[in-house]
């Protein structure tokens, strides 16, 4: 997606750990327009599935996930981080290693919300090392849904998430891969680019 590709360019920063910081336009201010061209770019892809419910998982997800259930016309779930332990029952639950904070948390879906019958496409902001849409994707699984694909805007294509999920049989859909970076030097390449 060239203008999604031209925005990362222009205001996308390289921070140290491979962290792409895009937080004025994608996940801390948020460009509102340009969310409502990726969603219609989402809806494009998934052209033809019959998808009735976007999971996403809080928080830089959200912004993204409901935008895009715009364009479908379906309902947005995200899953939530959580501390508690005595939840067994109401939810479907699953834990997930975070990419930008080291750490392991876990994350909920209440059984209310998703289960037989759906047809689920799962959003994100970012893929690293698929940890976060691999937990998606198991409670998706346990609920007993299908899983349609997943959405995300900006994957880092020289980290494993991608390649791992795809071989999983997983439908990935990114709107830019990042190839490389260079911290020192700024440069971005872009996967399909010279
Ligand atoms: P994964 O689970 O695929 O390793 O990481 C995905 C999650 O980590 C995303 O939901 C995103 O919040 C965060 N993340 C991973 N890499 C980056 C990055 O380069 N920049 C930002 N801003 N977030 C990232």
């Amino acid at each position: 997606m060239e203008l999604l590709k031209e925005r990362i360019r222009r205001d996308g920063k390289i921070k140290a750990g491979n962290v792409l910081k895009v937080d004025s336009f994608l996940n801390h201010q948020m460009d509102v327009q340009l969310f409502a061209a990726i969603g219609r770019e989402f809806k494009e892809r998934f052209a033809g599935e019959q998808v009735n419910k976007i999971l996403t998982i809080e928080a830089s997800g959200i912004g993204i996930a409901c935008v895009t259930a715009q364009s479908f016309g379906v309902p947005v779930v995200f899953a939530k981080k959580t501390q508690t332990k005595n939840i067994a029952g109401e939810v479907y639950t699953t834990q997930v290693e975070s990419y930008t904070h080291g750490r392991v948390y876990d994350i909920i879906v209440s059984r209310e919300f998703l289960g037989q019958g759906d047809k689920v496409l799962l959003i994100d902001d970012f893929l690293a090392n698929g940890k976060a849409l691999e937990g998606l994707a198991r409670l998706v699984e346990d609920s007993g849904a299908e899983l349609v694909g997943a959405g995300i805007v900006i994957e880092k294509g020289f980290q494993p998430g991608g390649e791992m999920l795809r071989a999983k049989g997983i439908r990935v859909e990114s709107l830019a891969v990042v190839e490389s970076m260079d911290e020192a030097t700024g440069e971005i390449r872009f996967r399909g680019e010279d």
